[in-house]
């Protein structure tokens, strides 16, 4: 198995475990302004995703990605089923070249370009696409203009979807269930905003542990020495 390969199995792995601690959580926000599905639906999906991606003979970035997706649109209904398996499954081509700077800009430029064209939200809607958007456009940037490693540019994306899933507590819904209560939907954060805040936290997770680190700390670094007079005694 590539390293690449082996760092996407743990990344479904450290999702599914991450969605089903925040399962009770996700039920909840999706009490407030839906149906009370979106903690089971996502927790049954990525439990599943999580073993039918260990069951693959050689796992390519691409591969894993495209059976989590899979098996996201099987076993999850609803709205979310098809937005995150579907998107998942139509960016997995992105990756076929592996992980780089580059693909991974395209797989998430691509996912979020799928996401839009089957739901139709906008920013502003209050879906996921409140945290999607900023995410990956930051990423872009991050990358592309900032020169920064994929992993920094992904902590800033992070950073950005955090702010989102924030911006869909004061809007009015107008796509999804929580649409249909109108004004009363103000005031809640959204679901499926949120679990994607989750899965893009996992992910930062996964890379960080997956990139090479520095060899060594110098010595200095191990043990900072306070300079003489600094220390205060009470
Ligand atoms: P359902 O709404 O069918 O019960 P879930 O509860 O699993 O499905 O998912 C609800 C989440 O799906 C919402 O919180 C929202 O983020 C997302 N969602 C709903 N409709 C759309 C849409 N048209 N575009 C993008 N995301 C959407
Ligand atoms: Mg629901």
């Amino acid at each position: 198995m590539s390293d690449e390969g082996a760092a996407a199995v743990a990344a479904v792995g450290a999702v599914a475990e991450r969605i089903e601690a925040k399962r009770s959580h996700l039920t909840d926000l999706d009490s407030a302004i839906g149906d009370a599905d979106h903690g089971g639906n996502m927790a049954r999906g990525w439990a599943a995703a999580a073993e039918a991606v260990d069951d693959l003979e050689d796992p390519e970035p691409a591969a894993v990605v495209k059976t989590a997706g899979k098996t996201l649109l099987s076993e999850v209904g609803g709205a979310s089923g098809p937005l995150f398996g579907g998107s998942l499954v139509f960016a997995s081509t992105e990756l076929e070249e592996g992980i780089t700077a580059e693909t991974a800009v395209a797989f998430a430029e691509t996912y979020l370009e799928k996401v839009q064209d089957r739901g139709d939200a906008r920013v502003g809607d209050k879906t996921m696409i409140d945290a999607l958007v900023p995410a990956v456009h930051t990423f872009k940037k991050s990358v592309e203009v900032d020169d920064m490693t994929p992993v920094e540019a992904l902590a800033k994306a992070v950073a950005a979807a955090e702010r989102g899933v924030d911006f869909t507590v004061p809007i009015r819904a107008s796509k999804g269930r929580a649409s249909y209560l109108g004004w009363r939907s103000v005031g809640h954060q959204d679901p499926g905003a949120t679990s994607t805040l989750y899965i893009m936290e996992e992910l930062l997770d996964v890379a960080t542990d997956n990139v090479d680190a520095p060899d060594e700390l110098p010595d200095h670094a191990e043990s900072p020495t306070i300079p003489d007079g600094e220390v205060t005694e009470d």
